[in-house]
């Protein structure tokens, strides 16, 4: 009897080893390089130059999750590398504000104890993600801005966190950008319907996301951002604004926004994606659908997300945002 109870035993031990660890060897990356304009009013050369960009930043997380990698190591690294590629609208390559300078937002979450950093309006971090992360780590704060923000890099030193001259973001594209939004304005003379409009739909693509799921079951999103070419000098959009730019709780998923910062935070959208899941069990693909049919506007902005399972949605409502997913079943694509 008691043989019979070990061999039972044993044998239910053989079959359960190989599911525990198929289950904690389950990772998910999915990126995103900002919604807005569609890639049909692009040169081939300027797609193939995203997309070979997406895929190596999409190598670089699969890679640092395939090697038992933390979600929070893979984001960080992948939103650096994007934001050191001036084709996006993160760190190098960032929009002008109206005052013709660069204030880059920027935040990171862990979702395994709901610990969180931003930085916002910062002006001489060349990568605001790191910053952002640093403020999670080494401050009982979330959101440290501008000169606060920046007094917070100093005391780190430039090992740490790396500092340039504000002209090191600009690149002639958006000071051309800029020049060209300006006029436009002038010329609608300040109606601030045609202006949103115009806003809404002008070369609005750049913004840099990240979320991921760990081989330890960990979830982390983070984002990156320039914010909206031409905005006022100070302000503020939803990437540094945990809950609305960027979410993530393991108890439901990783989510990271790109587009009109001002209605991803009027929305709460990143956490409603959550929210969604936790409260109502919707599945993270009806999550996501419904926060870009129902909560936000058409052409308002788009969204990637990972669940605490592994599954991966994306989403725009916009003309187009590029964005990529891979996985531990092999999964691995580049799409609009
Ligand atoms: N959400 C960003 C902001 O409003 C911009 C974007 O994603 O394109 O600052």
């Amino acid at each position: 009897m008691k043989l019979k109870t070990m061999v039972l035993a044993a044998a239910m031990v053989c079959m359960l080893v190989p599911y525990v660890i198929a289950q904690e060897s389950k990772f998910a990356i999915a990126i995103h390089g900002g919604a807005g304009s569609s890639k049909d009013g692009m040169s081939p050369k300027a797609v193939a130059a995203i997309e070979a960009s997406m895929n190596e930043a999409l190598t670089l997380g699969k890679k640092i999750l395939a090697e038992g990698g933390t979600s929070l190591d893979a984001v960080e690294s992948v939103i650096v590398f994007l934001e050191n590629d001036p084709q996006f609208n993160a760190g190098k390559g960032a929009v002008l504000n109206a005052e013709g300078a660069h204030e880059l937002d920027a935040s990171i979450m862990n979702g395994k104890d709901l610990q969180c950093g931003a930085v916002a309006g910062v002006s001489t971090v060349k990568n605001p993600i790191i910053a952002a992360r640093r403020v999670m780590t080494d401050t009982r704060h979330v959101l440290l801005a501008s000169a606060g923000a920046e007094a917070f890099a100093d005391s780190l030193g430039s090992e740490v966190i790396e500092r340039v001259p504000n002209s090191y973001f600009t690149t002639p594209r958006r000071a051309k950008q800029q020049q060209r939004m300006k006029k436009r304005k002038a010329e609608l003379q300040n109606s601030s319907s045609q202006i949103d409009s115009m806003e809404s739909k002008v070369d609005r693509m750049g913004t840099v996301g990240c979320v991921a799921l760990d081989s330890h079951g960990n979830l982390a999103a983070g984002t990156s951002t320039g914010g909206m070419s031409n905005k006022k000098f100070g302000r503020v959009g939803d990437s540094p604004i945990v809950g609305a730019g960027t979410y993530a709780d393991n108890k439901t998923c990783a989510v990271s926004g790109t587009g009109i910062g001002e209605q991803y935070i009027r929305n709460a959208v990143a956490y409603n994606v959550a929210a969604q899941m936790q409260y109502a069990k919707a599945s993270l693909a009806a999550a996501v659908k419904d926060n870009l049919e129902n909560r936000l506007d058409k052409n308002d902005g788009g969204l990637i997300a990972v669940d605490h399972e592994g599954n991966i949605a994306t989403g725009t409502n916009t003309p187009g945002m590029v964005r990529g997913m891979a996985d531990s079943s092999g999964r691995f694509e580049v799409s609009w």
